[in-house]
């Protein structure tokens, strides 16, 4: 759900790329996804798509043809990812495990150690599955074998722990419309200097000119060169999204939507229903992914909460297809009063 400051926000005026208003808002969200991302990289800045368009930007640029591309694979979004690096002409090495499983330092060290990746990806918040993958078992042992790595944190920024620097993560991108309650469009990136150093002494031109970080960062740096024209609505909903995490204070928001998301899945078990991730610590806070109790049709009881409540509950995704429920407690959403809402209709709708 779009926080309503934000679509507040985008009735600004629509000014042009270089007006001192304009400039003020790009540097006070770059500052702003500084502090979300817990990073101090200097190149942060958005990317003009959704979080697609932003892996595709990480992979179009730091993987080449010929690259390792190492991912670890437990979900839709980790499959993605690999279909563009492969897009991208990289070789790549896939350690799969069942949806709903993070993956263990042993089984990192082991997998990194055989195949002498150049690029490591993770997703960080698997939102196919629901399971969280902090990175503190991949980074470190990618970064000592030499790998860039390349995180996805498209649902974990500004609802959960992200920490690039502590973790050790190069690259990342996110989105706008999940953890920060902002309409799609605008997606967050970052990347770390000894990364940022690769890609400058890179002799050859990547492969795309659109998502191309190079170009980007010379609009969002001065001069300010003209790249692509930005969308200002965009952009203001963005600030506007980022003053509120400040406002309310990272550490809150993130103990805000792991409070919601506890007293949502403790609800549904009540009710029956059964979390795909098995351990309690491996779950994303705020989307709860659950087998509906014996004998309920997943698609029935969707189509009813919105007949009947106007709630929209998402089902699975790729191989999880028509198995499980995906029900995302984010941004406005993330209070105790939503979510007894959200149990109590799920109930009357059982
Ligand atoms: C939603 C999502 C994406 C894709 O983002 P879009 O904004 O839908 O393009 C990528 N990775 C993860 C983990 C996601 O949840």
């Amino acid at each position: 759900m779009v926080d309503d400051r934000a679509l507040e926000a985008m009735k600004q005026p629509a000014l042009g790329i270089r007006d001192p208003y304009f400039l003020q808002v790009v540097a006070e969200i770059r500052a702003g996804l500084r502090s979300a991302f817990g990073t101090a990289n200097p190149q942060t800045f958005p990317i003009p798509s959704s979080g697609s368009g932003a892996m595709e930007s990480a992979i179009a640029n730091f993987v080449r043809p010929g690259s390792k591309f190492a991912i670890f694979a437990a979900g839709h979004f980790a499959d993605r990812a690999a279909i563009m690096a492969a897009r991208h002409g990289a070789v790549v090495a896939k350690l799969e495990k069942p949806w709903g499983e993070i993956f263990t330092e042993a089984e990192a060290d082991s997998f990194i150690g055989r195949e002498r990746p150049d690029v490591v990806c993770f997703v960080q918040a698997e939102t196919s599955t629901g399971a969280y993958q902090s990175g503190k078992a991949i980074a470190p042992i990618a970064r000592a074998a030499g790998a860039l790595v390349i995180a996805d944190t498209v649902t974990s920024l500004g609802a959960m722990p992200v920490e690039l620097d502590e973790i050790g993560i190069d690259v990342t991108y996110s989105c706008s419309q999940k953890g920060l309650s902002c309409p799609a469009g605008l997606s967050p990136f970052s990347v770390s200097p000894r990364a940022w150093e690769l890609l400058v002494n890179r002799q050859e031109d990547g492969r795309s000119w659109y998502l191309d970080l190079k170009l980007l960062a010379q609009y969002y740096d001065p001069p300010h060169t003209y790249h692509h024209t930005p969308s200002p609505p965009l952009f203001y909903a963005l600030h506007e999204g980022l003053a509120a995490i400040e406002e309310e204070g990272l550490q809150a928001r993130w103990a805000r939507h792991r409070a919601a998301g506890d007293q949502l899945m403790g609800g549904l078990e009540e009710l029956g229903f059964t979390p795909l991730v098995k351990n309690a610590a491996d779950r994303v806070w705020h989307v709860a992914t659950v087998l509906p109790p014996a004998g309920v049709d997943e698609a029935v009881l969707r189509k009813r909460l919105t007949d009947r409540y106007e709630i929209e509950i998402a089902g699975g995704l790729g191989r999880l297809a028509g198995k499980v429920l995906r029900i995302g407690v984010m941004g406005p959403l993330a209070d105790p009063d939503s979510v007894k809402f959200l149990l109590d209709s799920i109930a009357s709708c059982l």
